[in-house]
């Protein structure tokens, strides 16, 4: 029999559309030259650049190609928007506010900056669904407050943010606002202009294009502080030679997202259901958030009284992936900062697991996730030293401390 390869953590990186890889090949080889030269072997390969920054614009509703600075990805591009911000306005102010769900890219940035350069920084709490307000952002601005940063969609739960609101209000009180996007773009529909967004985070290896390439929206008008120096590329704002093949593939990627994606999303929908219901037939399975507005293929399920990381072992072992949190945080068994940050207690944290739909999950996928996965919980729970005669030791343990709302389901 053929062995099953189900690649169900999209969340953490994306297979490259093979209509993409074919799309870069050439740059690799025959158009191999470097757009910043003046020769023909540059010149040739200069328009796809700009056709691919004009492409990327017109993707996001940017006014113009040159808000669009090209990186190595999501990372960078945070990076660049925070530091960048916080050195070009330092004599306005050192507070930031960002939330307490960002990815690592986000939280260690302000972190750095709190160590080295005296920042202020403000940590908004999520709600029990992972969401946090507008309200919330209002209130933090003080006279010191030079950035807003807040993630579009959460990497580990799928919950969409207020972003329009929280920049609308940023607008209004002349604060920047950036928005790491890079699990939004390519899902769903983003607008910088709609959404009063002056600094937004995107990566190409989230969206069916390369890993190494991503880029950074950077607001007409607005001048940040570079991070990489040296050569002129980017109009000053990002050194370093044009990762050519990377940036044709981002650009094609993105162009195939906006044909497909808004037939994807219901039928991811749709998927995730199906997986919600299946595993929600076993017994004390908390769905982590359940916010009405989430990522079409995000789904985030704690197993109650066992380790998610030992789901993911079970799975693997019949050629399932998926994951616990988000990729840079695992490997320590440390539950995830932002199951803690929404109020799950340690014990349910733990059990965590994130699946992550794409492209290629069908539903013969899903069955057979449902197929396999019963028995895998079932040899858990009966090591575990909370669970005993096929019941939980403590059955307090279930909701741990958690508010009576937050659904943890039972079935006898
Ligand atoms: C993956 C991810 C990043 C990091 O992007 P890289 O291109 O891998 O550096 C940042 N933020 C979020 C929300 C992500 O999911």
């Amino acid at each position: 029999m053929e062995e099953r390869r189900i690649y169900l953590d999209h969340n953490a990186t994306t297979p490259t559309d093979p209509r993409v890889v074919e799309y870069m090949l050439p740059f690799f080889s025959d158009r191999f030259g470097n757009p910043s030269s003046v020769h023909r072997f540059g010149q040739e390969v200069a328009h796809v650049l700009d056709d691919s920054r004009a492409s990327v614009a017109g993707f996001i509703g940017a006014s113009t190609p040159d808000e669009i600075v090209f990186c190595a990805g999501g990372s960078e591009a945070n990076n660049h928007a925070i530091v960048g911000t916080y050195l070009a306005r330092r004599d306005k102010g050192n507070h930031i506010i960002t939330t307490a769900i960002e990815h690592p890219a986000v939280l260690e940035t302000c972190q750095f900056l709190e160590k080295q350069f005296g920042a202020e920084v403000t940590y908004l709490k999520p709600d029990k669904n992972g969401v946090v307000t507008a309200e919330q952002v209002a209130k933090a601005i003080t006279d010191r407050t030079i950035l807003v940063s807040a993630m579009a969609a959460n990497n580990e739960v799928g919950t969409i943010l207020p972003i329009a609101a929280m920049g609308r209000i940023c607008r209004d009180k002349g604060v920047l606002f950036h928005t790491d996007a890079v699990q939004a773009v390519g899902k769903i529909p983003i607008n910088v202009a709609e959404m009063n967004i002056d600094l937004l985070s995107s990566s190409a290896h989230k969206f069916y294009g390369p890993k190494g390439v991503g880029f950074l929206y950077i607001r007409k008008g607005i001048r940040i502080v570079p991070l990489i120096h040296g050569g002129h590329q980017e109009k000053s704002r990002r050194a370093g030679t044009h990762n050519m093949p990377g940036i044709a593939g981002l650009a094609k990627a993105l162009e195939l997202r906006k044909a497909e994606m808004a037939a994807e999303a219901p039928r991811l929908i749709k998927l995730r259901e199906r997986l919600w219901n299946g595993i929600n037939k076993l017994d004390y399975m908390t769905r982590i958030s359940s916010a009405p507005e989430c990522l079409p293929g995000t789904l985030n399920a704690c197993f109650n009284f066992i380790e998610g990381e030992g789901i993911l072992l079970g799975l693997d072992a019949k050629g399932i992936a998926a994951s616990t949190g988000s990729a840079c945080t695992s490997g320590s068994l440390e539950p995830s900062h932002v199951l803690l940050a929404m109020g799950y207690p340690h014990e349910i944290a733990q059990g965590s697991v994130r699946f992550g739909l794409g492209r290629s999950t069908t539903a013969a996928d899903i069955d057979y996730v449902l197929e396999v996965l019963p028995p895998i919980v079932q040899r858990l729970r009966e090591m575990s030293p909370l669970w005993s005669q096929g019941k939980p030791v403590d059955i307090r343990l279930v909701s741990g401390g958690m508010d009576e709302s937050c659904e943890t389901h039972e079935h006898e």
